[in-house]
């Protein structure tokens, strides 16, 4: 779960990745940075925090040059900590590079085990370092080929850009299991996990960067190339149940469009005899706009997100600890006083957010509390990037929906067939999406 953008050939160059970076902000909030070129040598800054908070017009004066990658991170691998911010950048044999990864390697453990066996020192505990440790130790003549050569080691999911003082080099796995996209601004290249980050700096957008593409961008202008052993596509389905922007348009598709549709295929999977149908803001909000059309049923605003609950949040004394979704959300008692409430959202996880909103719509005088969800049960992890706990904590892994229900004092719960989802996202035959995370049909083996 990250974030990263990159622009080669703009005199704005980290300005316009710290605005790239803003719109990217929902993909990972521990930590921001950018690394920018002026063709000579490289310059980085990063910090743990919001990229607001992060840079300032100081900061970013301190990043000068035509090119530039920036990240924001929420850890997958590697704990939270400024050693593990990105991007990472490195002096080495053949000059300066630097790296912005969004995924999360399968055989990480393995490869690092064997590096450091051969006397390999590591200065942080992301899997993303050990990419840089495999190019360096290549013997590929050019920057590319040493790419291509440590990338063929690994296995799992990556989204990646790389700086060099000349190049930018952008390389998604051969499955794409994470997004990432190809802009044009003026005479300016643009990279992006999605295409939000294009809009916000006014950037055209121009394709998808494949699975199993590298694309290099230098002087001389861009040039594409499938170095990978070609693999079946395994673009992320949760990417478009949760994770990415609603305004993004990600594997060709609008993700607002793709939600509602999903909230469609909800109510005529999961009807249900109600007076309302409200969302858990905002994830929840196309579903519950889609269900609210497929049913005939009036949609209309029964909880409220507040949009002042930060990280910095300072946790008060312990007497009223409890109240955590209570920060976030609050009850409209006008919209829920007596009615038959349908409550949408995207995904059930450990169950524990589900349950204190159904007890707050209940306290807010809500007759019936009928939850539903616009996407399978989540009985599996994921191993390719999307932060997951366990799977002894995934609420479905180990409860019948009749249980889970209970469990969140619901009324009654629905979620959305495996089918359903796969149809919403144009691929009924299951064979360009993963959603191992629904159904456990992971693409790659898990421990190598
Ligand atoms: P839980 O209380 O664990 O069931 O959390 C479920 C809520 O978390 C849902 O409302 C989702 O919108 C949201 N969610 C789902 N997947 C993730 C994720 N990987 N990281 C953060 N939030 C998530």
């Amino acid at each position: 779960m990250c974030g990263v953008f990159g622009i080669f050939g703009h005199e704005e160059a980290s300005n316009l990745t710290y605005l790239g970076l803003h719109a990217l902000q929902h993909r990972g909030q521990e930590s921001a940075g950018i690394v920018s070129s002026d063709g000579i040598s490289l310059k980085s800054y990063k910090q743990m925090g919001l990229v607001a908070d992060v840079f300032n017009a100081s900061t970013l004066g301190q990043l000068p040059g035509r090119s530039a990658i920036g990240h924001v991170r929420y850890s997958t691998a590697g704990s939270s900590l400024l050693a593990n911010a990105q991007p990472l950048m490195v002096a080495w044999s053949m000059g300066q590079m630097s790296v912005a990864h969004n995924g999360n390697l399968v055989n990480h453990d393995a490869l690092k085990a064997r590096l450091e066996q051969e006397g390999t020192i590591y200065q942080s505990d992301s899997d993303t370092e050990t990419i840089l440790h495999l190019i360096a130790r290549s013997r590929g003549a050019t920057f590319e080929e040493r790419v291509v050569e440590a990338l063929k080691q690994t296995v799992g999911a990556y989204s990646l850009l790389f700086l060099t003082e000349k190049k930018l080099v952008a390389v998604r796995d051969p499955f794409g299991f994470r997004p990432l996209v190809l802009g044009r601004l003026k005479n300016a290249y643009v990279l992006a996990s999605e295409t939000t980050a294009l809009d916000l700096i006014e950037a055209e957008y121009l394709r998808e960067i494949e699975p199993g593409e590298m694309v290099v961008i230098d002087e001389q202008g861009l040039k594409s190339t499938f170095p990978f052993e070609k693999k079946r596509p395994g673009r992320c389905i949760f990417e478009h149940v949760y994770f990415a922007r609603s305004d993004t348009e990600l594997y060709g598709l609008s993700v607002f469009e793709t939600r509602k549709k999903l909230g469609m295929q909800l109510a005529k999977e999961q009807p249900a005899h109600a007076d309302v149908v409200i969302a858990v803001p905002d994830s929840g909000v196309p579903a519950a706009i889609g269900y609210a059309q497929g049913s005939g049923l009036p949609y209309d605003m029964g909880l409220i997100r507040s949009h002042y609950v930060g990280r910095t949040f300072i946790e008060p004394q312990q007497s009223i600890r409890h109240f955590g979704v209570k920060l976030k959300l609050s009850a409209v008692r006008a919209t829920l006083k007596d009615k038959r409430v349908v409550v949408v959202d995207d995904s059930i996880v450990r169950g524990t957010t589900s349950r204190k909103i159904v007890k707050m719509l209940k306290d807010a005088g809500a007759r019936e509390v009928h939850v539903r969800i616009a996407s399978p049960p989540t009985t599996w992890p994921c191993y390719y990037g999307i932060d997951t706990p366990s799977r002894q904590e995934l609420i479905a892994a180990s409860h019948s929906v009749d249980e889970i229900a209970r469990y969140i004092t619901a009324d009654s719960l629905g979620y959305l067939t495996l089918d359903g989802l796969h149809a919403a996202v144009g691929d009924p035959e299951r064979k360009t999406f993963c959603s191992a995370c629904f159904s456990g049909a992971y693409l790659t083996p898990l421990k190598v």
